[in-house]
Formats: C-alpha cells, structure tokens, sequence
C-alpha cells in the first residue's frame, strides 16, 4: 500500500515543482517569520480546543495570549536556524524582506487575532473532534498496482457536525466558493472516515489580522456538496503524475508567488528551467529517494 499524506497533496495542488523540491528531492528551503507566526496562532488554539472539548470551557484570553508568545518564541528559535542552513540558497530580494518584517509586529497582530476570536468566535464553537486523524482508501489495489491510502487530520470539527477550517489572513477574503475547495474536499471524506457519517455543514472561519481593525470573517455552506468520486479520482491523478515525474509551473508569468521576494526556492526554480528536468534530477535526486511511505497494512 502506498501513503501520501494530505499536506502533500495539498501542496501538489498549490504548486507540483514545490513538491518536486520538498518531497523528492527532500529540500527545505522556505524560512518565514510568517509560516511561524501562523504555526503558533494554531498551536494556541488547538490547545485551546483540546481544552474545550474537555471542560466545555477552554482556556482564558490571558492563557492563550500567554501559550502564544512562549509557542512563538520557540517557533522564532527553530526559523532562526532553518534561515541559517537556507540563507547560501536565498536570493537576496528573499532576505530582505524576510529582515524588515518585525517581529514586535507579529506579536502584536497575533495578539489582538486572539482578541478578536475569544470576543466573536468562541461562544459558537463547540469541539467535538481536534487534530483527529484520518486516512482513506483513494484507490484499491489492483492488477499489480499498489493501493493508494491518504492520510492526515482533521482541525476541528464540532458537535453538531460542521468542520472548521480556521485560518489566519493578513487581506480580507473575498466571498469565495468553498464547494470547490480541494482541501475541505478531502476533508469532507476524511470526517467520513473518521466519524461514519457526512458532516453536517461546513464552516470557514479567517481571523483577519491587522494592527488596527482585526475581525472574524465566515463563509459557510449547510450541506456537505462532494462529489466523492470525482475527489478520489483527482487524487490518484496526483498521485500518478508524481511517479510519472510530472512537476510544472502552474503560475503565470510575473505572478508575486514565483517572485525572488516570495519563493524560497526561486534559484532552484531557475535552474530547473535551464538545465530541464533529466538533467535537474540527474544533479539533485539521490538514487534511492522514494516518492512515497510504504505502510504495513496489504490490501
Ligand atoms: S518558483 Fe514558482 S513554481 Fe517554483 S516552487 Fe516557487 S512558486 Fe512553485
């Protein structure tokens, strides 16, 4: 059987060469006060959850803003070396916007977020599961083939069946349509798996952050909407593509995410396009790198 994990999947779906060089290739190269900053704030809550789900009450504000300054603080110490290994690999442009974000700022937003969701969001989350892991059969094995198996957790889900996605922006999100969402998507069957019923709703929750004007902004749909097939097939697609060495640019030309301010693996990203994919790997991959887990269960 083979297991890919949903963070994996997910960032194929955002960028394939972004897997190609994380995963394959097994390079880690995308330091950010910000990745931190967001790593926290979820720690913070899911603590918080955790909590809630036991007592009915969850941790107070000051407990949070608390376990948040001292998860950062930590989180700050481990991208203080992740930047030191990656920094001969950066570009230029790439550092020097990493150096003028501040981190009292970040504090500060990260603070008033917690704010903002204890005065507004809190009292309409009641957590039923927390970090729950799940795993699906994406495809059977057959003629020879492996199985595919995906794995991964839930962040919340709550008692009356509605999952959460819970997430930090920087811009207010335009009204967007969730039902075309790949990783509520797989979500959706994931609570399935885990729960041996349909969720009830689905919820996407952003804590806006801003310095003077953070808030809560929601967008819900009643009714579970996937269509289970179509996202199972879509899958083995991925998974295929990867075996197949098939890893892109999917972003337009100029566009800010394949900028040397933004991408971590920019120079990488270059040189992929000069050498081309053989030679690239020829000069990257070690022989031996498998492209998936293998786990112990047979099918
Ligand atoms: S440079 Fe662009 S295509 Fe390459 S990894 Fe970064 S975002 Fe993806």
């Amino acid at each position: 059987m083979k297991q890919m994990s949903y963070s994996q999947l997910m960032t194929y779906v955002r960028c394939p060469e972004h897997w190609l060089f994380r995963y394959k290739l097994g390079i880690k190269r995308q330091p950010r006060k910000v990745f931190k900053h967001g790593f926290a704030l979820h720690e913070t809550l899911q603590y918080h959850f955790e909590q809630k789900k036991e007592d009915g009450k969850g941790i107070q504000l000051g407990e949070a803003k608390e376990f948040f300054v001292n998860s950062f603080a930590s989180a700050l110490e481990d991208y203080r070396q992740e930047l030191a290994e990656a920094r001969p690999f950066l570009t230029r442009e790439y550092l020097s916007k990493e150096r003028s974000i501040r981190i009292e700022d970040l504090v500060d937003t990260g603070l008033r977020g917690l704010e903002v969701y204890f005065k507004h969001l809190n009292r309409y989350i009641d957590p039923d599961l927390v970090e729950e892991p799940f795993s699906f059969l994406a495809r059977p094995a057959c003629a020879g083939r492996l199985g595919l198996e995906v794995t991964g957790r839930i962040d919340l889900a709550d008692k009356k069946g509605v999952i959460h996605e819970l997430k930090t922006t920087r811009v207010t999100p335009n009204k967007q349509d969730i039902r075309s969402d790949a990783q509520l998507a797989i979500y959706q069957i994931g609570y399935e798996a885990v729960s041996g019923r349909a969720p009830s709703g689905i919820s996407k929750d952003y804590i806006v952050l801003s310095k003077n004007n953070s808030k809560i902004v929601r967008f819900r749909v009643a009714r579970p909407f996937i269509d289970k097939r179509t996202v199972l097939r879509n899958i083995a697609t991925i998974a295929d593509a990867i075996q197949n060495n098939i890893f892109y640019c999917i972003h337009p030309t100029e566009s800010w995410l394949c900028s040397k301010e933004w991408c971590g693996y920019y120079k990488l990203h270059q040189e992929v396009k000069k050498l081309g994919l053989p030679a690239f790997l020829e000069k990257y991959a070690p022989p031996s790198r498998r492209y998936f887990k293998k786990s112990r269960k047979r099918v």
